[in-house]
């Protein structure tokens, strides 16, 4: 076993025959998140003084398997881009582990189940797996904790997605979740991993013991899932898995000055050959990556420069908006969803179908708004703010839709798609916690506009505009027939005309709000489902004239 504090990914080592003599004391390491080899508590505790280790991966067919009738491809809960990424991480994984003598045990079936299964027909006695405070885990963690205690075997779950536990910091805050950035900061103070020495690899590991009558298989391909060869026109470009996440962060963090000044939220959000910051969300979501390593390379880095920017606006500071999320998230009962949430404003949000989907499939007619919207289905992945663009747009700022919709679109198609930070996100941009400045609004024309004035962004993910002259390409719809004709690109008909007037929509937006929050003061922040339908019926009537006007403007544009 190799100790290693600071950024230098070593080596990984040896090849030793598989075993597959009779099971006698053997562990078995439940790889869900975290899958890497380097800095992995639950691998390092399930292979020490083991005769046998069984490191295993269970695929939910629910999670992971086609589901032909979802709005893009991939399952019912994961588009497919998620997926590949997925599986690449595990493959990954699975040839590291074949260089240490051992595999990765691929099963099938919902994992509560499989587990318990394998915990019996291996006789294991100690079972380790990252601590995980995804609602999900906790429920199912509960489940297989309890079938292990009632059978002795031995449970060691460490804390390892996440620099801090966030159980500690809300006990160290007398019980309080902390619901600002900063007293997070206060409170949290520096992190324990920020000196311990991580196990970065291994010589080897234990061998596999027998398998029995389980079905083991590889890790499978995307057609073994269901896949198609064709399944999307245009795949993500980030590759998944830890060789990949700590090739990237070497190639991040080996540009110290770069480091050194990041600064968020500076930073072209239009750049996608070369994105303005690390990409290693994803890395980081499946932990290919540990973000305690990850931590301490930037510490380290820090120490080598004159200079360095600080939370919340520098590297390290990310990574603690992370931890934040991940402290609020655990903290706040309800945390997905608006009803029954403590933290989070109740807004009569709109519901509307048809303007969800124009907005999810990149058809509002704002080519920003769209080009993101196209980033998100073809790479799976956007730059911090372009997704706040999208999510402004869609909530607050223009269609007044619920962003737990917007939630649910970015979770099924992002590849950092995550529970705690992007439901965070979403009240944060939608004004409904967090951040209350409901004037502030992205314009879905001048945002852009400023970092990327030619529209090379927009021709890269809507080709049909890609010959628009510059000076139209981000309002299309206000160039001279000849023009559009010219550009092989007629608005109407070769692309959308704009879904709403933003003047107009987002003054309609502002207004709301202010009622909204008006009215959340008033009950103390206690209201219910009859002050909201109360509330929606006033806004109606209010907005009547209003949208009558909006409707006339509309009907001139078209
Ligand atoms: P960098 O700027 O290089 O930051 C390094 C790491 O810090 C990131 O990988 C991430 O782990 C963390 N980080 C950065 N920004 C944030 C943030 N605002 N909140 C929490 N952690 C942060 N991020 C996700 O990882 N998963 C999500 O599902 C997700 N959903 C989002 C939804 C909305 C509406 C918005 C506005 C943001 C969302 N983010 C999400 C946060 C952020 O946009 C991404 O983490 C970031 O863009 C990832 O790119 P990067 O790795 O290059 O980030």
């Amino acid at each position: 076993m190799r100790r290693f504090s600071v950024c230098s990914p070593s080596s990984y080592r040896l090849n030793r025959p598989i075993s597959t003599m009779a099971t006698g004391s053997g562990s078995l390491v439940w790889f869900r998140k975290g899958l890497r080899i380097h800095d992995n508590p639950a691998l390092e505790y399930a292979s020490k003084g083991s005769q046998f280790l069984y490191p295993v991966f269970v695929i939910d067919p629910h999670y992971m398997e086609s589901d032909p009738s979802a709005f893009s491809p991939g399952s019912s809960r994961a588009g497919v881009n998620r997926i590949r990424f997925l599986l690449e991480s595990l493959k990954d994984l699975d040839s590291s582990l074949k260089k240490l003598g051992s595999r990765l045990l691929v099963l099938k079936g919902e994992p509560g189940e499989v587990l318990v299964r394998c915990l019996q027909e291996w006789k294991v006695k100690r079972l380790c797996f990252e601590y995980d405070t995804d609602p999900y885990y906790q429920a199912l963690d509960v489940r297989v904790k309890d079938y292990a205690s009632s059978t002795g075997v031995e449970v060691f779950s460490p804390v390892s997605h996440t620099l801090f536990n966030p159980s500690d910091i809300i006990e160290k805050n007398g019980g309080k979740t902390p619901l600002s950035y900063q007293s997070f900061l206060k409170i949290a103070g520096e992190p324990s991993c920020a000196k311990s020495e991580l196990v970065m690899s291994y010589s080897s590991l234990p061998p596999i013991g027998a398998v029995g009558s389980l079905g083991i298989s590889e890790v499978p391909i995307l057609e073994e899932l269901g896949y198609t060869d064709d399944e999307q026109a245009e795949w993500t470009p980030f590759r998944g898995g830890e060789s990949e996440a700590l090739k990237r962060l070497t190639k991040s963090v080996s540009d110290k000055a770069w480091v050194a000044n990041f600064e968020k939220p500076k930073g072209d959000p239009s750049a996608f050959l070369k994105p303005a910051t690390t990409v290693l969300s994803p890395y980081l979501k499946f932990g290919c990556l540990s973000s305690r390593y990850f931590y301490q390379c930037l510490q380290n880095l820090y120490k080598d420069v004159k200079k360095h920017t600080s939370p919340p606006v520098s590297l390290l500071g990310q990574l603690l908006w992370r931890e934040f999320f991940y402290t609020t998230a655990f903290g706040t009962p309800n945390f997905d969803k608006m009803k029954g949430n403590p933290i989070c404003k109740q807004i009569p949000w709109n519901e509307d179908h048809a303007m969800l989907a124009a907005w999810r499939d990149g058809k509002t007619g704002y080519p920003w708004i769209d080009a993101i919207m196209i980033q998100l289905l073809k790479w799976g992945w956007m730059h911090h703010l372009a997704r706040h663009c999208v999510a402004c747009f869609l909530t607050r700022g223009d269609l007044f839709i619920h962003w737990e919709q917007g939630r649910d679109v970015f979770e099924r198609l992002l590849i950092d798609s995550d529970w705690a930070i992007n439901n965070g996100n979403w009240m944060w941009l939608s004004c409904s916690s967090f951040f209350y400045q409901y004037n502030r609004i992205y314009s879905p024309i001048s945002f852009g506009k400023k970092y990327d004035p030619d529209g090379k962004y927009i021709r890269h993910f809507l080709p049909v505009l890609k010959d628009m002259p510059k000076q139209y390409i981000y309002e299309p719809w206000t160039a001279p027939l000849s023009v559009q004709t010219k550009a092989n690109c007629i608005v109407g008909k070769d692309y959308p005309k704009p879904m709403v007037l933003h003047d107009s929509a987002s003054k309609e937006c502002k207004r709301k709000m202010g009622e909204t929050y008006a009215l959340n003061k008033k009950m103390g922040g206690k209201v219910d489902d009859e002050d909201l339908r109360g509330l929606r019926r006033k806004l109606q009537e209010d907005g009547h004239e209003e949208s009558t006007k909006i409707r006339n403007q509309r009907r001139k544009l078209n």
